[in-house]
């Protein structure tokens, strides 16, 4: 493809972007494809000699989407929000014509600088105090399992990464039970072992008991087990729960324990200072990430990771053959050592044409609609006698239960609950997800789409009932 060529397809697909945007809506949202059904349409082999471009086009929509669960569906309202916007777009279509692979400060300085400005400037925005700095990861669950490498290497005086687990005393790190799975990854990836880590039972709002916390600290130093690291969630995957953050900083501070926060969802809405309240007790935090790619309209990948002490993460990470060593190598931030991968991409662009295309206020409004929404609806469900409202709205995260009149059995509930989740997405038009909450089957409802407007939350509910009514035993 020459640069001409290159040039009309660029405009040509930049009006397919439009349109796709445009009339998204009218797709199903979660894709309607059974299992092998793409990879049957896709040859067994390269093709040998160049095909037309249309060609390549014609098969991306004729094969291709059909396959697609539309993430930017204005009623996908399942899992959490990842959601996009067209200045994030923008900038990832100059990432990827510069396509610099930015791991050092010398392989781009304006990436780097960039990316720590941008940052400080979130950091402000979502209320984390002075001397935390800030790097983008690809994902939470790297920020995660660097944490948690960090809290393994403070808890041992560095000792793990120089000669290996054997050598230091078992280790435990601590997230409550409603935790997300990265963090149970990122302790089997660090070598503690599942069985190094303490799930720390939660209370009626299904956050984490500071005194099980701390009881569980105590019992494994009375055993010989060194306590490494706490994870904190504020905004559980499940129902959006947010640990109490004082008390766990407070044990964390008094035992040593190094805290790490996970506000991968939850994060965004700091930018709103009345949520602000999710963060009391930062004082005592260490690390704390959270996902722009989730619910701030920068597209899939941008977590935003801010450390208190980068000089433990440089430290825990840091490996320095001579072919990476340049002549700034010291004086400078080569962000290649503040994460696992070695090579990076330019993710601060993106967050940077955001921020600035939107703005706070802007920002801020967006959320607190989502919120707001989530609100009204939750009113709904609760106000009707054959559902019921199980948690929340937390943030503008809720869970509901169908529970049509007569039928008290839990188990026939659990079963009439899983086929209207199943009903739902089969037909379309909305796209919801599920989680089990004391045993009891739920349906989650997340709303955050960066195109989702009030009335596709009405849309949503009325769907709901329409289709529980065809179930309706
Ligand atoms: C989504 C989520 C994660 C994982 O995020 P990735 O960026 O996909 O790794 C971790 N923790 C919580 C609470 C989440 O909701």
């Amino acid at each position: 493809m020459d640069l001409e060529q290159f040039r009309r397809e660029a405009h040509r697909l930049v009006d397919w972007m439009a349109d796709y945007l445009a009339t998204i809506e009218h797709r199903p949202v979660r894709a309607q494809v059974q299992p092998g059904e793409v990879v049957a349409q896709l040859p067994g082999e390269a093709p040998v000699g160049a095909e037309p471009f249309d060609a390549i086009m014609a098969d991306f929509e004729r094969i291709v989407l059909p396959g697609i669960t539309h993430w930017q569906h204005p009623r996908f309202m399942a899992y959490f929000p990842a959601n996009a916007s067209p200045p994030s777009v923008l900038a990832e279509m100059l990432t990827a014509t510069i396509a610099a692979q930015c791991m050092l400060w010398q392989t781009s300085p304006a990436a780097t600088e960039l990316e720590s400005r941008v940052l400080d400037w979130v950091r402000r925005l979502i209320g984390l105090p002075e001397g935390f700095a800030g790097v983008i990861q690809d994902s939470a669950s790297s920020a995660t399992l660097c944490a948690v490498l960090v809290a393994r290497e403070r808890a041992t005086g560095w000792q793990a990464d120089r000669a290996g687990l054997r050598t230091v005393p078992p280790l435990a790190v601590y997230a409550s039970e409603q935790a997300h799975s990265s963090v149970e990854k990122a302790v089997r990836i660090a070598g503690l072992g599942r069985e190094g880590l303490r799930l720390v039972p939660t209370d009626a709002a299904f956050a984490m008991r500071p005194d099980a916390l701390e009881a569980a600290i105590r019992a494994d130093r009375a055993a010989g087990i060194v306590p490494a690291c706490v994870v904190a969630s504020l905004g559980t995957t499940g129902v959006g729960a947010c640990d109490p953050l004082a008390a766990v900083g407070t044990i964390c501070r008094e035992q040593g324990v190094y805290l790490h926060v996970d506000a991968a969802w939850a994060g965004s809405a700091l930018l709103c200072p009345e949520q602000h309240w999710m963060i009391e007790g930062i004082e005592n935090v260490d690390s704390f990430v959270f996902n722009p790619h989730k619910w701030l309209f920068t597209n899939f990948d941008c977590s935003a990771h801010f450390v208190r002490d980068p000089e433990a993460l440089v430290r825990t990470l840091t490996v320095m053959p001579s072919y990476l060593v340049g002549r700034e190598t010291g004086q400078v931030i080569d962000y290649r050592d503040w994460g696992i991968p070695l090579g990076r991409r330019f993710r601060a662009l993106k967050l940077w044409f955001v921020l600035r295309s939107y703005g706070v206020e802007r920002l801020q409004a967006m959320l607190r609609r989502h919120m707001a929404w989530a609100k009204e609806l939750a009113d709904w469900i609760a106000a009707d006698p054959d559902f019921e409202l199980v948690t929340g709205p937390n943030l503008a995260l809720l869970s509901f239960r169908w529970q049509p009149h007569g039928i008290e059995n839990e188990a026939v509930l659990d079963g009439l609950n899983e086929r209207l989740l199943h009903a739902i997405n089969d037909d379309g038009r909305l796209y919801l997800t599920q989680n089990r909450l004391k045993g009891r089957y739920t349906i989650r409802v997340s709303v955050g789409g960066t195109w989702t407007e009030r009335r596709h939350v009405e849309e949503a509910w009325a769907l709901i009932r329409e289709i529980a009514a065809r179930l309706r035993p």
